[in-house]
């Protein structure tokens, strides 16, 4: 049977990983999130003091572009695999960042970095190789335009703006996040949402022959069903053609 690359893209916190993870473990793939290698470098621009906000009162930030492209040279981004959970951790230079990226100093400002052309080119071609032998499922913003437009499957997920920061609300939540503000959290969203597609190099938008899967309304397990029968008859097509 073929192996295939399923590439899956769509807006912040509209529950991408979360399925593209399941759909991974249901068919012995391997699953990278690439959100989490650009918060990656976002936590390590950060440590060095790379980027920092403008003021407290200004969205806009500052970047030592030139000293993050020098340094960004020796930045290793890997994960590894959490044994009792089997959910995969985000490295940098070796060291478990899993945790450190999901906050919000970090979510407030992946979106920049991620725009800059020499942060891009570097993870997209590590995302390349990773897909090399197929058999993986891979979600980002620019995977089924830019990293494998040849992928057998493309799937574009989205729901509304308010539904992805209730979600995102109540997940900081559930990890015990004290201060939160559901109208800080819809900010970002809605912030992340413009800068990710109206970037200059492979901006956020649906690949010409991505499936849509809207799931505002539907449940995990109705949006998991979807997406494993689109699976299913990718598969069947690839095999076909093979
Ligand atoms: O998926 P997640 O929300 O964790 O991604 C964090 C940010 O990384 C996105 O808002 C986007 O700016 C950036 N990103 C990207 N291209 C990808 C994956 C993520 O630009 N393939």
């Amino acid at each position: 049977m073929n192996r295939i690359i399923v590439a899956i893209d769509g807006h912040s916190s509209c529950g991408k990983s979360t399925m593209a993870k399941w759909l991974a473990r249901e068919v012995g793939y391997i699953y990278v999130d690439t959100g989490a290698m650009y918060r990656t470098v976002t936590l390590f621009a950060i440590r060095n003091g790379l980027i920092k906000n403008k003021t407290d009162n200004d969205s806009s930030v500052w970047i030592d572009e030139e000293q993050l492209k020098k340094q960004l040279k020796d930045v290793e981004i890997s994960f590894v695999l959490n044994q009792e959970t089997k959910q995969p951790l985000a490295c940098l230079n070796g060291e478990i960042v899993e945790d450190l990226i999901r906050g919000m100093e970090v979510s407030n400002l992946v979106s920049p970095i991620a725009a800059l052309p020499f942060v891009r080119e570097k993870l997209t071609m590590q995302q390349k190789q990773m897909g090399e032998k197929k058999g993986i499922v891979m979600d980002g913003r620019d995977i089924g335009t830019a990293v494998f437009p040849q992928a057998e499957l493309k799937v574009f997920v989205t729901a509304s703006a308010e539904v992805r920061a209730m979600r995102r609300f109540k997940e900081l939540q559930e990890k015990g996040d004290q201060n939160l503000d559901y109208n800080e959290i819809l900010k970002n969203v809605q912030e992340r949402d413009y800068i990710d597609s109206h970037r200059d190099v492979n901006p956020l938008r649906q690949a010409d022959d991505a499936l849509v899967l809207d799931n505002s309304n539907l449940t995990k397990e109705e949006q998991n069903k979807i997406l494993l029968d689109m699976f299913t008859q990718a598969v069947d097509k690839a095999n076909q053609s093979a």
